[in-house]
């Protein structure tokens, strides 16, 4: 083998590991904007709308649940297939709103964030219904 050779198989090797290195990086890369989009997505889900955000004006009791079994036994309502990560019920009155939410580790685990479950839950308490057409907002 001739010393040309060597340093032909040589510049070779090293493109070779930039560009599986480069290519490596873009995979990376879009897996990374993907986790983003998917983030960002069900964050879009999971919000209110924003007529349903602002302080409950009654008494809010709020229980924390370490898993999800655990969030649908306290929430008998609950006619999801999902996994529950909470739920809220408010008397009749409005004077009290009842609210279960799952752990904020659990809540991670699944891709969420504690705050975004905790607004969702407090906007049920405020009169939000995922059927918006029964709807009625105690924001205004
Ligand atoms: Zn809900």
């Amino acid at each position: 083998m001739t010393k040309e050779t060597v340093t032909r198989i040589v510049c070779f090797c090293s493109l070779l590991v930039l560009a599986t290195a480069s290519h490596a990086q873009d995979v990376v890369k879009f897996y990374r904007q993907m986790e983003l989009a998917n983030h960002a997505a069900r964050r879009a889900i999971i919000l209110p709308p924003p007529e349903y955000e602002c302080p409950y004006k009654g008494a809010l009791h709020i229980t924390r649940a370490p898993t999800t079994t655990d969030v649908r036994i306290a929430c008998p309502g609950y006619k999801g297939a999902n996994e529950p990560l909470g739920c809220a019920v408010r008397t009749v009155d409005h004077a009290h709103c009842f609210v279960v939410l799952l752990e904020d580790k659990a809540i991670k685990a699944r891709g969420y964030e504690p705050e975004d479950i905790y607004r969702h839950e407090l906007a049920h308490c405020l009169g939000w219904k995922h059927d918006d057409s029964q709807s009625a907002s105690q924001c205004k």
